[in-house]
């Protein structure tokens, strides 16, 4: 086997018997091996994954497997696997083992996909580049010198790479679809309440999305398809029926397209990058779409409103980390209070103690009206504008991120430089819509371009069939 790109792929060899999941899995774990610079991977489950495999070949030939078997997926440090380590990235769950599965992956291990394991990620998901990893940075496989954005740069680093046939992420402000425009790869970020967030790390937990990575399309749509759906651990699940997404990717028809245009008058934004999306603008209206310029005038605001409510939520989540029920504890505390301080000064990173301090001030008495109350007014207003634009017009495309990636430690001493790498990527996690970032070129120094398709709540599908039958490679 040279390489494996698609599921597909892979069916191919199971099928024609030119291949078994043992061949399949011991390909990646090669793979693995080989590109261990990249950092991709916090830990490898060879053996189980091997194990897992033999008995999947086995219910092949039974003819009992399920839609996934052969399927290898890589999972971002933040899912629960029960008996699995789980650490976010962070030294402080150094040591924590789950008790129990995500419902997302258990929908995946039902269709027999096998977990090959752990993968990097900024701490607790925080970041913009992965380089808030307490284990070190991901390199982008395209340039090693360069990120692969975040904060799931594990995950699109391992499918860019061809270490997994897709991997899962969690978005939560970007952290899906960046990495995935800065990793050549598609990643989508569902409707808010569209897959199940039983078992996955809280972050913010009234942004956090599951989603997935993948080299094309049809894998992505058979994914989300599985995973998505209500959920008797998580109440918050959409009950609405999931479409068999992965059954019908040609769009048909034609479509109303928006474009902000103040976003390619404006300057802040990559050159090449506006002309990837004007060319896509104009390969859409020669394909017999209406392209229609729209104003989205509180834009601006959905970075600002992002931060505040994300920091008020993460530092109430992250509380329970108090080295007394997970992971670490230090180990030279005077009294219960001592112990809490060293606990977190120790074993958080820079970036996690900014947003849990930032996120306490925003909830504090004198200031919770100020700026709590206000973000949530505004992400209102942002919402409301945001489902205006796509009652009206059936996509939104924007460019994934301002620039393509930057250099390893370009941002990373100023937190707001790192903070405008989400600019593109918050305002649909603000109104919680479903948006998709598809690989659409490159720029003058070759560097993967993504495009961002966004739909109105619920919308996966037009999505899907849109980036299938417009932005497709294969
Ligand atoms: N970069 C953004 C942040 O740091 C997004 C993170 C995410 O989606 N998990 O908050």
């Amino acid at each position: 086997m040279e390489s494996i790109r698609s599921f597909s792929d892979i069916r191919q060899l199971i099928e024609g018997k030119n291949a078994s999941c043992e061949d399949i899995v011991l390909f990646y774990l090669k793979k693995i091996e080989e590109n261990r610079h990249l950092n991709a991977f916090l830990e490898v489950f060879s053996e189980e994954s091997l194990q897992r495999a033999r008995i999947i070949d086995q219910k092949i030939q039974q003819g009992k497997a399920g839609r996934l078997a052969g399927m290898v997926v890589g999972i971002k440090d933040v899912f629960c696997l029960k008996d699995h380590k789980i650490q976010a990235a962070s030294k402080i769950l150094e040591g924590f083992v789950s008790q129990f599965t995500a419902t997302a992956l258990q929908r995946l291990l039902d269709e027999d996909a096998i977990i090959i394991g752990r993968l990097n990620c900024d701490e607790f998901a925080m970041g913009s580049s992965n380089e808030n990893s307490a284990y070190g940075p991901v390199l982008n496989a395209a340039d090693n010198s360069r990120v692969p954005g975040g904060s799931s740069g594990g995950s699109a680093v391992a499918v860019q790479a061809g270490l997994c046939t897709v991997a899962l992420g969690s978005d939560t402000g970007g952290s899906i679809r960046q990495p995935a425009a800065f990793c050549d790869v598609v990643g989508i970020k569902p409707t808010y309440s569209r897959v199940s967030r039983y078992g996955l790390l809280a972050y913010a937990s009234s942004f956090d999305c599951v989603g997935v990575f993948s080299s094309n399309i049809e894998d992505n749509a058979l994914v989300l398809e599985i995973m998505a759906g209500a959920d008797e651990y998580d109440s918050t699940v959409s009950r609405s029926e999931v479409p068999a997404y992965s059954k019908n990717l040609l769009w048909n028809g034609p479509a109303k397209v928006a474009y902000v245009k103040e976003l390619l008058d404006g300057d802040g934004v990559q050159e090449d990058i506006k002309q990837n999306l004007s060319s896509s603008l104009q390969m859409l209206k020669e394909a017999g779409h209406e392209v229609i310029p729209v104003s989205f005038p509180l834009l601006k605001y959905a970075l600002p409103t992002y931060y505040i409510l994300i920091t008020a939520e993460s530092s109430s989540n992250l509380s329970r980390y108090d080295g007394v029920k997970y992971g670490y504890r230090t180990r030279d505390a005077k009294g219960i209070l001592d112990m809490y301080k060293k606990t977190r000064t120790q074993a958080f990173g820079e970036e996690v103690r900014r947003r849990i301090m930032l996120g306490t001030f925003v909830l504090s008495a004198s200031y919770y009206d100020a700026f709590y109350t206000k973000a949530q007014k505004v992400r209102n207003l942002i919402r409301a504008e945001a489902i205006k634009i796509l009652t009206e017009h059936d996509f939104l495309l924007m460019p994934v991120t301002p620039t393509t990636a930057f250099k390893l430690g370009e941002h990373n001493k100023n937190p707001l430089e790192m903070y405008l790498a989400d600019l593109f990527t918050v305002q649909a996690s603000v109104a919680g819509i479903p948006a998709i970032s598809v690989p659409n070129g490159y720029d003058a120094n070759n560097l993967p371009i993504g495009l961002q398709i966004i739909a109105n709540y619920f919308e996966e599908e037009q999505l899907y069939q849109f980036a299938n039958t417009y932005f497709s490679r294969s």
